[in-house]
């Protein structure tokens, strides 16, 4: 009989440890098995690179449309865009959605009734009408009863599919259902802040016979944190609330964010940048026209991250052009936050490595 691993959903096997679902023969003995992918992960923090095939992740995401089910939808607060998927509503078909709202804790005081309008505004250009929007923090705990009652009510007594990106927090939020449930031996799943920690569909039990499915998170190519390996990802992924940085620019005035990402201001009135970013990121300011020699002599150094290992693979930065109409608006890096401009007619130039998802949208706080 298959035995799965409770941590991430693989199949177990004990023949190839370079495959995935590996598990040395003396551990399939215990009562909750996990692979040992998930063992390094958890007791050492150490990711194992696994061979992963998103085709085989849509497929999986099939089951989703062919069932009549409530679908959980999560999307993590600080990378909004980055995490939305918007290719997912074509696996949901007409099936009901609850818009889940995670790590709220990253953003101390904030009026959470003005995000809350801005989240349903963009939900509805991204094509999604949820039939509820749940603001929760997975890590803390916070809000998570409110999610219980809200798929009580619209699952109707079907199954419920959780889906979201990778490291949007999903499977630290279903530890934390099934421990505010009271579950008693629930599994515990596999949570780290490498991307693509969960490998297959998960089946929770419910009380009415129907089931809670983890489905793996959708690998999002956009976001930051598929460019930087995990000593990075320590550094520009927050664990504490955002302070925001404020900065007075003058036209022809540069940002660096450590050396991941850039913002140029080229024209406009000068005016305030607030950087919603990690408090660790260090940010630096230069002249417009210094800029490129900086980068080039303190890559890795002063403006870093990147560190050795991810500069390894580094390649020059994209740029991305925007001239911005007279309202609030956020640019947002993708993964690794945002910076917030008044617009005015300023004509800015972003920086982000190739295939980083760099966008405009109105200001979220
Ligand atoms: P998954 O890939 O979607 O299953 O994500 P995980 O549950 O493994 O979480 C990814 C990362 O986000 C981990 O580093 C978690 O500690 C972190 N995380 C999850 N939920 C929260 C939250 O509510 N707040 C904060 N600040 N971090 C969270």
């Amino acid at each position: 009989m298959a035995v799965f691993c409770t941590g991430c959903g693989v199949k177990l096997q004990s023949e190839n440890p370079g495959q995935p679902g590996y598990v040395p023969v003396s551990a399939l003995e215990r009562e909750q098995v996990i692979c040992q992918r998930c063992f390094r992960i958890k007791h050492y923090n150490d990711l194992t690179p696994v061979p992963m095939d998103n085709d085989e992740f849509i497929h999986i995401l099939h089951r989703i449309g062919e069932a009549r089910a409530l679908v959980v939808k999560i999307v993590d607060l600080f990378d909004f865009n980055g995490s939305w998927l918007p290719g997912l509503m074509r696996f949901v078909n007409f099936n009901p959605v609850v818009l889940v709202v995670n790590k709220t804790d990253l953003f101390p005081r904030v009026n959470w009734v003005r995000i809350e309008q801005w989240v349903r505004r963009q939900a509805k250009e991204g094509g999604l009408k949820p039939v509820d929007v749940v603001f929760c923090s997975a890590e803390k705990g916070t809000g998570i009863q409110a999610l219980m009652k809200s798929i009580e009510q619209h699952r109707q007594g079907g199954d419920v599919y959780v889906v979201g990106a990778t490291n949007v927090g999903k499977s630290t939020l279903i530890n934390q259902i099934l421990k505010q449930a009271g579950a008693e031996k629930a599994p515990v799943l596999t949570t780290s802040r490498f991307p693509g920690t969960t490998l297959d569909m998960i089946k929770i039990p419910l009380d009415d016979g129907q089931a809670l499915y983890d489905t793996p998170g959708v690998i999002n190519d956009h976001q930051m944190a598929h460019y930087v390996a995990s000593e990075d990802l320590k550094v520009i992924l927050p664990n504490k609330p955002l302070k925001p940085k404020v900065y007075q620019l003058n036209p022809r005035q540069t940002l660096f964010f450590g050396g991941l990402a850039r913002l140029d201001f080229a024209s406009g009135e000068r005016q305030s940048f607030v950087c919603y970013m990690s408090n660790e990121l260090p940010v630096h300011r230069t002249k417009l026209e210094k800029a490129d020699e900086l980068y080039s002599k303190h890559l890795g150094g002063m403006l870093s991250p990147p560190g050795n290992e991810s500069l390894k693979e580094w390649g020059p930065l994209d740029q991305h052009t925007f001239s911005l109409k007279d309202e609030l608006c956020d640019i947002v890096f993708s993964g690794l936050g945002w910076v917030a401009v008044k617009g005015t007619g300023a004509r800015l130039t972003a920086y982000a490595p190739k295939g980083a998802g760099v966008y405009v949208r109105p200001s979220m706080i």
